[in-house]
């Protein structure tokens, strides 16, 4: 049975990243390598774990089980990458509900999830957060390096039409898309939706310059105010984002790594396509996992991920966050 660390953390939350690619090359998390796949664009991060190979879906299954019976996980989060490029998707939603988690959600870019979304939903997944850093063309390509907006569009509609719980993910980049703060916003509550703005990490392409180009906490909710009267609510516990409500409206989030850190009360383990695992977003330790580790073992390593836990806040390095999942 997994204990806490001094700091009361464990792991309640399983992020699973499918693959390392992903079909958006999004300026803040694609390390910018890329190669056409089958007539398709896409970005393949840089691979930090030399000689691992990507691990086939039983085997990947098994980790999630071992994982859950170890943890009593809450929640399972299928991310990459682009989670919706791996082929069998629908079987890994279906392995996992058969494992009693009680919520099975994913994060996707929205590029392809209209197509599947009914099919996703009737295998288990409740929950998607779609990334949407643009609602006008020419920036919605500027950020994501892909001309995709319709078909994001399309895959909210299906995915509330469906039932799915729906959030958006909006990362903010100064001079780049602060100007579509106000429009996603609106965009969000006229469909009833959250919205969650995003707080620019120091991670993957703009590590070492990402001052540059980050807008805070504080300036976006300057922003909202200009046409909103906002009212902080209480922060959950190992939440990431804050909320605020607007009078009679949906409320939104802001997900604030530098401004409101929120290492202290987190509760997420990372499991990457090789059947690694890490305690923390900005680790580049990987700790390998087989799917007949004894649970004695698995003990020690999530034991050992634990430690890996920032005592503050993300301190960031050159790492993507498609690598090791988002
Ligand atoms: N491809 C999927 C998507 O686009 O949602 C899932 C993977 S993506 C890495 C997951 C989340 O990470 C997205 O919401 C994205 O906006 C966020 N992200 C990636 N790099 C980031 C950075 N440097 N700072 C803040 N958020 C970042």
């Amino acid at each position: 049975m997994m204990t806490n660390d001094v700091y009361g953390r464990t792991f309640k939350k399983l992020r699973v990243s499918l693959t390392h690619e992903c079909n958006y090359g999004c300026l803040y998390c694609a390390d910018g390598l890329s190669k056409k796949n089958s007539g398709n664009q896409s970005f393949v991060s840089v691979n930090y774990i030399q000689n691992q190979t990507i691990i086939p879906v039983a085997e990947l299954l098994q980790l999630i089980a071992n994982l859950h019976n170890e943890l009593a996980l809450e929640t399972i989060r299928l991310t990459g990458g682009e989670p919706m490029l791996h082929p069998e998707l629908l079987s890994i939603v279906t392995g996992i509900k058969k494992l009693n988690v009680r919520k099975i959600a994913m994060t996707t870019n929205g590029h392809m999830l209209y197509s599947k979304v009914e099919k996703l939903r009737d295998a288990g997944l409740s929950s998607v957060n779609i990334s949407l850093d643009a609602l006008d063309e020419e920036t919605f390509e500027k950020m994501s390096r892909n001309p995709g907006l319709d078909n994001v569009l399309r895959s909210i509609d299906a995915a509330i039409a469906c039932g799915l719980e729906v959030k958006l993910n909006t990362v903010i980049l100064k001079g780049v898309n602060n100007h579509q703060i106000l429009p996603l916003l609106d965009f969000a509550m006229s469909k009833n939706i959250l919205i969650r703005f995003l707080e620019l990490m120091p991670m993957g392409p703009l590590h070492h310059s990402y001052k540059e180009l980050f807008f805070s906490e504080e300036q976006m909710q300057n922003t909202i105010s200009e046409r909103y009267e906002i009212l902080a609510m209480p922060k959950e516990n190992h939440a990431t984002a804050h909320y605020w409500k607007i009078q009679g409206q949906q409320a939104f989030g802001i997900i604030a790594n530098d401004s409101t850190p929120f290492c202290k009360d987190c509760d997420r383990l990372r499991l990457d396509s090789y059947g690694n695992i890490y305690g923390c977003l900005s680790s580049l330790k990987a700790i390998e996992l087989k799917a007949h580790t004894k649970s004695y073992m698995l003990a020690e390593a999530l034991a050992e991920a634990l430690t890996h836990k920032q005592v503050h806040s993300f301190t960031g390095n050159a790492r993507t966050m498609q690598s090791i999942g988002g």
